[in-house]
C-alpha cells in the first residue's frame, strides 16, 4: 500500500473544511489543511457573521424610532469606523478560535494556497512543498461574480469590499435581487445611506414564496429602500461627484458606491482539478454524488464549491456526513429536505419547506393559511409595519408543506417551526399547540381560516 504524508488533506478552511478536518483528526487520522486567507472562510470572515453584525448595527436606527413612541429620547450618532473596528476585532477572535480548534484536534494547518498537481499530490504555494494524501477534500467555497463585460464594472464593489468600506457612503446602489443584495440594501438604508436596489427580474428573492416576495418589497420600501425592477446596467461612469449608473431605458442614478450582488461562482479556478481528473458541472461547480464524492474515488468535495445549497449549516452537515462515510465506515448523506433559511433583511424573512407555487406544482391544489397584521411593538408608533405569516398545507393529508414568515424575529421563529415541518406534522397537530400570548409567533398557531386570495374570493 502506498505511503502518504496524510490520510486526509483538506483544501480550504471555511465552514465545511474546518468541520471535516477537525472531525477526521479526532478519529486519529493524520490531517493537513490549507487556507490561503483567514481560517473560518466566507461565513466567519466575509459572510454570515460580519453581515449579521452589520444588520444589528443598522437595525438600531429603527429601534430608536420605535423607542421615541415609548417615551425615550435618544440622541443617536453612528460612527462607521468605530463599528468596523469592533466588528474586525471579533472576527479576528473567531478566526483564532477556529484555528485553535483545528490544531487542538490534531490537524496540521498550512497558511497558504494549495493546488492539486496529481490525483494524490498537492502543492503548497508559499513553501513550494509538495505533500501527498490518501484522501483529498475540496472545500474552497465560492467567490462573488461581476459582469466582466459591463463598461465601468471596475468601479463596482462586491460584498467582500462592503465589509471594509473606508467611509460610509451617502448614496449606494446595489445590483441584484438575491438575499445578499436585499440584506445589504437593508443594512445601508438603516444606516442612513440613500439606498437603491436594482434588479433585472420582476421581483426580488426569486425562488421564495410569491407572497413573501411581494410583502417584503413593500416593507423594505417603507424602510427607505428604493426598489427598481426590470432594469440592468448599460455602464458605470466615474464623475467628479461620484459614480453615474447608466441603467437600461435611459435611467440614470448617481451614487457614491455601487455594489454588485449578482451571484457567486464555485471557486475552482486554477485549483488543478484537471490535473487530478476531477469533473466539473457546466456551472464550474465540482460534480459530486450524494455522498459528496467526485468522479475520482479518493477526492471529495463539500460546501459552496459543489453549489448544492450554499449555506453554512449545510456545508457543516455535508462535512459531518463525509467524515462518517470516509473515516467511520458509516455511509451517510445529508437530507436537503426542509432546510430552514432566512433573509436578514429589515424586516427579516424566515422560510422552511415548499413555497405555494412549488407545492401546487407537486401536489396540485393546496390549502393556504395566511395572515398580515401589525406587530404589537409598533402599535404605539406611526410606523406602518406588517408581519406576514403563511402556511402551505397538503389538503389530502393535512401535512404542513411550508411555513413562511416576514417580520421581526422571523429567522428565530422559523428555526423552531422547522422542527415541526421537518417532522412532517399535520395542521391539526400544529393547531393543537396552545398559543403563547402576547407574541408575534402566536399568530402561527391560530391561523384557522383557509385563505382565498381576493381575486379568487370575488369569483366564488
Ligand atoms: P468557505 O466558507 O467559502 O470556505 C472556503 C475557504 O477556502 C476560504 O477560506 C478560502 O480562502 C479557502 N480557499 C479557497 N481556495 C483555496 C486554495 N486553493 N488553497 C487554500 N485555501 C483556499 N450562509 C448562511 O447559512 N447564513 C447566512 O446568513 C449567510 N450569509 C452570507 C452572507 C454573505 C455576504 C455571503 C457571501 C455568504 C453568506 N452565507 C450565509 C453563505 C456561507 O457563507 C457559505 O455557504 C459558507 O461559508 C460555505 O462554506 P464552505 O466551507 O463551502 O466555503
Amino acid at each position: 500500500m502506498p505511503q502518504y504524508d496524510y490520510d486526509l488533506f483538506v483544501i480550504g478552511a471555511g465552514s465545511g473544511g474546518v468541520r471535516a478536518a477537525r472531525l477526521a483528526a479526532m478519529t486519529g487520522a493524520r490531517v493537513g489543511v490549507a487556507e490561503e486567507h483567514e481560517v473560518g472562510g466566507t461565513c466567519v470572515v466575509r459572510g454570515c457573521i460580519p453581515k449579521k453584525f452589520m444588520v444589528y448595527a443598522s437595525d438600531f436606527a429603527h429601534e430608536f424610532k420605535v423607542a421615541k413612541s415609548y417615551g425615550w429620547h435618544v440622541d443617536a450618532r453612528f460612527d462607521w469606523r468605530e463599528f468596523l473596528t469592533a466588528k474586525d476585532i471579533e472576527i479576528a477572535r473567531l478566526s483564532g478560535v477556529y484555528t485553535a480548534n483545528l490544531t487542538k484536534a490534531g490537524a496540521e494547518l498550512f497558511h497558504e494556497r494549495a493546488t492539486l498537481i496529481e490525483p494524490h499530490c498537492i502543492r503548497l504555494a508559499n513553501s513550494g512543498r509538495t505533500v501527498s494524501a490518501d484522501k483529498i477534500l475540496i472545500a474552497t467555497g465560492g467567490r462573488p461574480w461581476k459582469p466582466a463585460e459591463l463598461p465601468g464594472v471596475e468601479h463596482a464593489i462586491t460584498s467582500e469590499e462592503a465589509f471594509h468600506l473606508h467611509e460610509l457612503p451617502k448614496r449606494m446602489v446595489i445590483a441584484g435581487g438575491g438575499y445578499i443584495a436585499v440584506e445589504f440594501a437593508g443594512i445601508f438604508a438603516g444606516l442612513g445611506v440613500e439606498t437603491t436596489l436594482v434588479y433585472r427580474g420582476a421581483n426580488i428573492l426569486r425562488g421564495f414564496d410569491d407572497d413573501v416576495r411581494e410583502h417584503l418589497t413593500e416593507q423594505i420600501e417603507r424602510r427607505g429602500v428604493r426598489v427598481i425592477l426590470g432594469k440592468t446596467w448599460d455602464a458605470i461612469e466615474k464623475t467628479d461627484t461620484g459614480l453615474l449608473n447608466r441603467l437600461t431605458d435611459g435611467l440614470e442614478i448617481e451614487s457614491d458606491e455601487v455594489m454588485f450582488a449578482t451571484g457567486r461562482n464555485a471557486y475552482t479556478k486554477d485549483l488543478g482539478l484537471d490535473a487530478a481528473g476531477v469533473e466539473l458541472r457546466a456551472t464550474g461547480a465540482v460534480k459530486v454524488d450524494e455522498y459528496s464524492r467526485t468522479n475520482v474515488e479518493h477526492i471529495w468535495a463539500i460546501g459552496d464549491v459543489t453549489d448544492r445549497m450554499n449555506l453554512t449549516p449545510v456545508a457543516i452537515r455535508e462535512a459531518i456526513a463525509f467524515v462518517e462515510t470516509a473515516f467511520k465506515n458509516n455511509p451517510s448523506k445529508f437530507d436537503y429536505d426542509c432546510v430552514p433559511t432566512a433573509v436578514f433583511s429589515q424586516p427579516p424573512v424566515g422560510t422552511v419547506g415548499l413555497t405555494e407555487a412549488e407545492a401546487r406544482k407537486t401536489f396540485g391544489p393546496v390549502d393556504i393559511y395566511l395572515s398580515k397584521f401589525r406587530p404589537q411593538k409598533v402599535t404605539l408608533t406611526r410606523i406602518d409595519e406588517r408581519v406576514l405569516m403563511k402556511l402551505v398545507v397538503d389538503p389530502h393529508n393535512q401535512k404542513i408543506l411550508g411555513a413562511h414568515i416576514v417580520g421581526p424575529e422571523a429567522a428565530e421563529m422559523i428555526q423552531m417551526a422547522a422542527i415541526a415541518v421537518k417532522a412532517g406534522i399535520t395542521k391539526q397537530q400544529w393547531d393543537a399547540t396552545c398559543a403563547l400570548h402576547p407574541t408575534v409567533a402566536e399568530e402561527m398557531v391560530t391561523l384557522r381560516e383557509r385563505y382565498i386570495p381576493p381575486e379568487l374570493a370575488a369569483a366564488e
